[in-house]
């Protein structure tokens, strides 16, 4: 099958002390070689009318603000994966998204960064013959090299089979699922949990793939999950990520469904309004893909009293407004 594992790094020469970061000499740096991230990620109290006529408190957890080009809860997917991939020896990084990914871009700029080649394995055939779309052209400066695949293929993203198959193709590869989420990424977001304790009586998140609700509530207060996808999975795969990463359920969450806009990246004028309204009031640039859901989702619930009376909730903003394709 596999001709393609990652071999693992050479022992240090006799008498060196063992590097501590496992990383050798000279080899792929770890999440070290991105800078120094800004954690814990800065809690910001905002007063919205909506959540004080509730004796609600609203806090905003600023992971937007972690790091200017892997910034978010993609770097706290991200960096202990990379770390993983520099100890694994493997001389580059593999993995998957859609035509518009945080994540593929996410992973090409770290990449870039650390001088560790990237491939993005993208859904959607058709594209290869058009011209690249801004985020996929940002990708590719940044070094990703792009192999586009058609929908059914994509659909195999975690069949070992196929993985194998990618391995014959681009070499011994560390491979990163789709989203970033695996278990590495899952414990990288009990930290975002932890830095929330004492501090949150709820912490609310929005789900794409559901890895950083699944560290984070295992890490932290009671959690609010929000899908911005359509298709009721999403607690199922959350279970399954901490089931993977902890052997077992953890922590109390829950998910408020209802809230998609019709599906990824779909929005609606009374989405738009939302967010154009609450970047004026607090002068704080809201992501619309997942970031305006959450936000709006969070308004409803305190509208609808479903959220504990008195409680202090913190929304995590996961990422900044995309300055490529606007907010
Ligand atoms: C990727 C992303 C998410 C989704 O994170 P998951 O761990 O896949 O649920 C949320 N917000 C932003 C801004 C993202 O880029």
């Amino acid at each position: 099958m596999t001709r393609s594992a990652p071999s693992a790094p050479p022992p240090p020469p006799d008498g060196a002390a063992p590097d501590p970061t496992g990383v050798p000499d000279g080899g792929p740096a770890g999440p070290e070689g991105l800078g120094r991230p800004r954690l814990p990620s800065p809690l910001q109290e905002v007063r919205e009318p909506a959540f004080e006529r509730r004796g609600l408190r609203l806090l905003l957890k600023r992971d937007d603000l972690i790091h200017p080009l892997v910034g978010g809860n993609k770097w706290r997917k991200l960096a202990p994966n990379l770390r993983a991939a520099a100890e694994s020896g493997a001389p580059a990084l593999l993995t998957f998204g859609g035509a518009y990914s945080n994540h593929l871009r996410a992973t090409a700029a770290a990449g870039r960064l650390l001088g560790l080649p990237t491939i993005g394995v993208v859904r959607g055939d058709e594209l290869a013959d058009r011209p690249l779309n801004p985020s996929l052209a940002h990708c590719r400066a940044d070094g990703m090299r792009l192999w586009f695949v058609t929908r059914a293929e994509y659909r195999r993203r975690r069949e070992e089979a196929w993985l194998a198959e990618l391995r014959e193709r681009f070499g011994p590869v560390y491979v990163v699922p789709e989203g970033g989420s695996n278990t590495a990424a899952v414990e990288g977001c009990v930290a975002l949990g932890e830095e929330l304790r004492g501090l949150a009586d709820v912490a609310a998140v929005a789900c794409g793939t559901g890895g950083t609700l699944a560290g984070m509530a295992a890490g932290g207060p009671p959690a609010v999950g929000v899908p911005v996808l359509r298709g009721g999975f999403l607690a199922a795969e959350v279970r399954g990520l901490q089931e993977e990463a902890f052997g077992a359920p953890r922590g109390d969450w829950r998910l408020a469904e209802g809230f998609h806009f019709g599906g990824y990246a779909r929005t609606a004028p009374e989405l738009t309004r939302f967010a154009d309204d609450f970047e004026q009031r607090h002068g704080v640039a809201v992501e619309r893909v997942y970031v305006a859901k959450l936000l709006y989702a969070l308004t409803a619930l305190a509208e609808t009293g479903d959220l504990p009376p008195g409680a202090a909730v913190a929304a995590v903003v996961t990422g900044a407004p995309d300055p490529l394709t606007g907010p």
